[in-house]
């Protein structure tokens, strides 16, 4: 079963409606896992688990969408390099990031994991399907025009800052530690959620290379996901630690400060 372009195109601005939902809605009522989990959310289940179970789908899903769209045809050389570059990120995120975590006892809403499946599928079915149109449309064949390369440039870029980010915080706490302390180093020194800046400048990069709908709504969603929960570490930090650098998130000692 494979999506026409009235049906990714219906899919894209369901993608839109989401992300132009969910921007407001973090910034009153931030996603309830890690620091701000409380109760009101339903049943959780185990942290790790749930990581593995909801990001699956973002591996599967489009490659089986990129396979019944056409597998991007005879010229898809391009469309063949940006899946492997989601590959990348998606397998790392699904079996590496869980494996890495540490504690062991941590839960997380099973609202959560099933809200974050449902997008998953979504955007893979959308995303998975333009990439293959990519190779099949001769007027995209042209092999690899500057601005893909640059694309994927800022793509690999913010994929180092979102792994090296993640690797700072996973290696803040010692084994069996609990608690929260200042992230330190590489963009922290100018970020307070570097792994969420990482990981935007990733699917920017994306969508500039790929120059699609899908890759851009997918674009649009990850700032809206996630510009919100990075406004909530930046402000909790500050809340909660008096020596927070003052340098971060834009501001500088002797200069007005950003609301906490
Ligand atoms: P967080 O920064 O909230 O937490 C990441 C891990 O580091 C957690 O285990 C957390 O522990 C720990 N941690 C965070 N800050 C500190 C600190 N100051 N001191 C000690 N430990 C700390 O990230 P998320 O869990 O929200 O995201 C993880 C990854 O998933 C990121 O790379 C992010 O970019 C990506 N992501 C992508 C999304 C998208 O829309 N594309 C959406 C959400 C995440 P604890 O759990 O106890 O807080």
């Amino acid at each position: 079963m494979a999506f026409g372009p009235a049906e990714i195109e219906r899919l894209v601005r369901i993608e839109l409606v989401a992300a132009l939902v969910v921007f407001p809605v973090l910034f009153l009522v931030p996603a309830p896992y890690g620091r701000y989990q409380r109760r009101g959310f339903g049943p959780l289940m185990h942290a790790r688990l749930g990581w593995v179970i909801m990001e699956f789908p973002a591996v599967v899903v489009p490659v089986w969408a990129f396979l019944a769209a056409g597998g991007a045809g005879a010229c898809g050389g391009a469309a063949w390099l940006l899946l492997s570059l989601w590959l990348l990120h998606y397998t790392q995120r699904t079996f590496l990031f869980p494996v890495l975590m540490r504690g062991q006892g941590g839960r997380s809403p099973v609202m959560t994991v099933v809200l974050a499946i449902v997008f998953n599928c979504l955007n893979g079915v959308v995303n998975g399907t333009s990439l293959a149109w990519l190779g099949l449309d001769p007027a995209r064949c042209a092999a690899f025009p500057p601005r893909l390369l640059i694309g994927v440039g800022i793509f690999l870029a913010g994929f180092l800052v979102n792994l090296h980010a993640d690797h700072v915080l996973r290696t803040l706490r010692a084994p069996g530690e609990a608690g929260y302390k200042i992230p330190k180093g590489g963009a922290f020194r100018w970020v307070s959620a570097a792994n969420y800046f990482g990981e935007l400048v990733e699917w920017t990069g994306f969508a500039i290379a790929a120059m699609t709908p899908a890759a851009w709504a997918f674009a649009a969603f990850t700032a809206a996901n996630l510009v919100p929960r990075a406004w909530s570490h930046h402000r909790w930090y500050k809340n909660t630690f008096p020596d927070y650098p003052a340098s971060r998130g834009g501001t500088r000692h002797g200069a007005p400060g950003w609301p906490r």
